[in-house]
């Protein structure tokens, strides 16, 4: 599976795509309910959604073999009328990672969309998890899948809970337990049910090392000290994740990141880093949830698609009633992106831009709003008299928001689309009020940025190797520091970076010690030295998180975590004073 090797025929039927990955519903709800492990992660994210017009030229059966420099993988073929000839989407995962492009060009974000890739007819078996696992180096796969034994008894209701899936933080959900089960998800989408009702499977209950090879059962105080202990014998260690736990456990993540000397990095390297930096080139726009309801009466999605990844966003954001704007008869709605994704079938006007041009549409744009001349007929893929009906639309606003997710991150020319998405919001506040707010994935990566920047002035990878922090785009990211080889040790928090990160990035997590602590069985614990359980933030344990538009939220306990599993923060803290302890650090 690592290497392409190609048919006669495959030669002659090959065609050249462009590869767009990203989150679709199924994705959500399969990882939530089954877990990465499970048949139904498999069916929703193995496959390769084409135009049926390039399956029916390619004389495609079922399955494809998809490959480029970085790897190979066959996939299930699925028609999809939505997705542009030349065009295909494969579901954000493991699958998509083995073609993604390890290149940040110094923001830290590699290319996971606009890839180049191969695709031809095949008739070999499909990858499965455990190829791509195996490929990647993976150091076991004995998963131990459990579940929480669940008690009835003791029936309530619990009101006002914040879902802690993704970055919108919905605080209205009504959740009904009997016990430690819990029975219904009232308000909640449905990734946010089947996060709540499956809490329960698939933890990690105890702690583990691994001992030739093998995943050996330890007390958490001997799990500690071998977390310690490699910790310790660091030269460079990168702490990593920490935008789906919160603010408390990002806070002890940076001050072990400067006891060590190592590197602290958060997963806006595959979300909005590149937003980070437009931000402290050029300043923002802001605004809340609350300005948006009340006030917008024209909403642009650019580059992201709530339907799919913020389910209840457009019930929440543009379908409801505000103070001074009736719901969505007085609200317009726009969607721009490189396919037609569920969320245009909502829009007033969808205008659909090739793929990896996006920075030359918002320049056409800056140059509409100021009544300049576009003497081209068409501006990546869309015809001229389009762009200036969506200027006009714009300026004529009493109140713009554009919501803009991964599509304008992580294509074409990255932090430089920000830049410009951000001068044309200024621009139009010449005329009129227009904010802008990212699309964010995990429910605290806001969060994440935030005490960041409280605490070094830098939104993510942050590198105290010098004992002072910095920040070196291009060189301190996870992204950059494990495709290049950089760091001997990891430390994972709350994330699944195998899920995420380009091949080459992971192919490096095989060669350190990793030290993972976790809610549940994520891909990356087949990678682990060391296992610690984490109790999940939200429903096991407060804690705090920051919505997608900065307004921090305090996410309330439910049911009491497993026996013996503690907060992330918790176990933080107590890796930190074992750590201070056996180096003779003085306590403050
Ligand atoms: S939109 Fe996001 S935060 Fe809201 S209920 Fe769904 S998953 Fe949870």
């Amino acid at each position: 599976m690592g290497v392409y090797a190609l048919s006669k025929e495959g030669l002659r039927n090959r065609k050249l795509f462009i590869l767009n990955t990203g989150r679709s519903l199924m994705q959500g709800i399969s990882m939530e309910s089954e877990g990465k492990w499970g048949e139904k992660y498999f069916n929703a994210v193995a496959i390769a959604e084409m135009n049926p017009n390039d399956i029916s030229d390619l004389s495609v059966g079922d399955r494809v073999k998809v490959y480029n420099e970085y790897g190979v993988v066959v996939l299930r073929v699925k028609p999809n009328d939505n997705i542009p000839r030349g065009q295909v989407f494969i579901p954000m995962g493991p699958w998509a990672n083995m073609l993604t492009n390890p290149n940040t060009d110094a923001t830290g974000m590699p290319y996971l969309k606009g890839v180049k890739v191969f695709i031809e007819p095949t008739d070999e078996p499909l990858t499965t998890l455990a190829d791509i696992l195996k490929l990647l180096g993976a150091k076991h796969l004995d998963i131990r899948m459990e579940d929480i034994p669940l008690k009835t008894g003791g029936r309530r209701v619990v009101e006002n809970v914040v879902c802690s899936f993704c970055g919108d933080l919905c605080d209205y959900l009504i959740i009904e337990v009997d016990g430690n089960k819990i029975l219904r998800n009232v308000g909640g989408c449905a990734i946010s049910s089947a996060k709540f009702l499956n809490y329960h499977k698939h933890r990690i209950l105890k702690a583990y090392i691994r001992e030739q090879g093998k995943l050996t059962e330890v007390s958490l105080d001997k799990a500690l000290d071998r977390a310690s202990e490699i910790l310790i014998n660091s030269k460079y260690p990168l702490i990593f994740g920490l935008s789906s736990t919160d603010v408390e456990t990002n806070k002890y993540a940076i001050e072990l990141a400067e006891l060590l000397h190592g590197v602290v990095d958060n997963t806006s390297v595959f979300c909005h880093g590149p937003t980070a930096l437009a931000v402290q080139e050029v300043g923002t726009v802001r605004c809340t949830f609350g300005v948006v309801i009340n006030l917008a009466d024209l909403v642009i999605f650019w580059g992201c698609n709530p339907l799919e990844a913020h389910v209840n966003h457009i019930a929440r954001n543009v379908l409801r009633e505000g103070k001074f704007i009736k719901g969505r008869r007085e609200r317009k709605v726009v969607v721009v992106d490189v396919r037609k994704i569920p969320t245009a079938n909502l829009a007033d006007l969808f205008i659909q831009v090739e793929p990896g041009r996006d920075y030359e549409l918002l320049t056409a744009l800056r140059m509409a709003i100021k009544d300049l001349d576009i003497e081209v007929p068409t501006i990546a893929g869309v015809p001229r008299e389009k762009v200036l009906e969506l200027a006009e639309i714009m300026r004529t606003a009493k109140y713009g928001v554009i919501f803009f997710g991964v599509g304008l991150t992580m294509t074409g020319v990255k932090y430089r689309n920000l830049v410009a998405v951000i001068r044309l919001i200024q621009e139009l506040n010449e005329w009129t009020k227009f904010a802008i707010i990212p699309m964010r994935g995990h429910y605290n990566v806001a969060g994440a940025n935030q005490v960041s920047l409280w605490t070094t002035c830098y939104p993510y990878a942050v590198d105290y190797a010098r004992g002072f922090p910095r920040m070196v785009i291009g060189v301190t990211s996870a992204t950059d520091l494990l495709a290049n080889g950089d760091v001997d040790t990891a430390l994972i928090i709350a994330s699944d970076p195998v899920a995420h990160l380009p091949r080459k990035a992971v192919e490096h997590l095989s060669k350190i010690p990793v030290i993972v602590i976790d809610t549940k069985w994520s891909l990356t614990t087949s990678f682990a030295d060391v296992i610690i359980p984490g109790a999940y933030v939200g429903i096991e344990c407060e804690g705090t998180a920051y919505r997608i538009d900065e307004v921090s939220i305090q996410l309330k306990k439910i049911v009491d975590p497993p026996p013996g599993v503690l907060p992330d923060s918790e176990v933080l803290k107590r890796l930190i004073d074992r750590i201070k302890a056996k180096l003779g650090v003085m306590y403050e």
